[in-house]
């Protein structure tokens, strides 16, 4: 039964062409800006956060309910984790280290700039469009970019 999970979570997801790009949640966006993934446990349907099952797919590690899982991209529907390569998702300190390194310049990603300090409405909007993008077009590159990063491709990069 939990395989046929993991196989309809990954339909649901959207992976940009090169290794260190987001993987982008297509199912379900909730007021919040992040995704659903709804799923039976005990007999009842749940409501989890795509970013934390595949987490926990990866690594085989069980997030406690107070572990904040941050994104180092700033995409809140980003599902990038991995067990010790690329990842996008960190557990609390873990997160917070890399987020320092990254005000710093060492890790290049431009999807700060749009999806940093917007309201909660903005950042649904924001998810919404990206998820209907990627639906529409796959990803297709001059469309899906500015989506994450806000800015014109062709602009010069402001970080
Ligand atoms: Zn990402």
């Amino acid at each position: 039964m939990r395989r046929g999970e993991a196989d309809r979570f990954w339909e649901k997801v959207v992976k940009g062409p090169r290794p260190q790009d987001c993987w982008i949640w297509t199912g379900a966006v909730a007021d919040d800006g992040y995704g659903r993934f709804w799923v039976a446990r005990d007999g009842e349907q749940r409501a989890l956060r795509p970013q934390r099952y595949a987490y926990e797919h990866f690594t085989g590690e069980t997030l406690h309910s107070g572990v904040a899982l941050m994104h180092v991209c700033d995409v809140p529907l980003c599902v990038h984790a991995s067990a010790g390569g690329e990842t996008h998702l960190l557990p609390g300190t873990q997160a917070l280290n890399m987020l320092d390194r990254s005000q710093k310049g060492r890790h290049a990603n431009a999807s700060t700039f749009r999806w940093r300090g917007v309201g909660r409405a903005q950042f649904r909007a924001q998810s919404v469009e990206l998820r209907s993008a990627l639906l529409e077009y796959g990803w297709n590159e001059p469309i899906i970019r500015p989506l994450l990063a806000g800015i014109d491709p062709q602009a010069p990069t402001l970080f």
